[in-house]
């Protein structure tokens, strides 16, 4: 059975492992700078988290922004959803090298934060306008 949308555990489920990606993604370069010894297994392990990562969050994400959608009818949030895990899968299979791995996610993990954000507030908005509500 797929979980109502109206219960929002899943979008915050979505944008807790978008914060873990771009806390992962900025310690990086300041990993770099202040313990380069940690860096280097940090790095190694970088693109092995995108991908996990990822792994998580498209079926969370797509199943959320649906239901969301279904609900809602906002086009625009289920759009920047699939561009977030667009530029996701994009960094993490190195298409356009691996130099913009972390950007590119950066990018995506933020606009995926957005779009459940966004989600959030227009099911609850939903919501209240069946009830009659203001
Ligand atoms: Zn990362």
């Amino acid at each position: 059975m797929l979980p109502s949308p109206s219960k929002p555990a899943l979008d915050f489920l979505a944008m807790a492992l978008s914060v873990i990606c771009l806390i992962h993604c900025l310690s990086i370069p300041l990993a770099l700078l202040l313990i380069p010894s940690f860096s280097y297994a940090l790095l190694q392990s970088e693109t092995l988290m995108h991908w996990i990562l990822l792994g998580f969050a498209a079926p969370i994400s797509m199943v959320t922004l649906y239901l969301g959608h279904r609900r809602h009818g906002v086009p625009i949030i289920s759009v920047l959803g699939l561009a977030g895990l667009l530029f996701m899968l994009i960094g993490a299979s190195h298409l356009f090298g691996r130099d913009l791995e972390s950007a590119l996610t950066v990018i995506g993990v933020s606009a995926l934060f957005v779009a459940h954000w966004r989600n959030m507030f227009e099911l609850r908005h939903a919501i209240k306008g069946r009830q009659g509500q203001p």
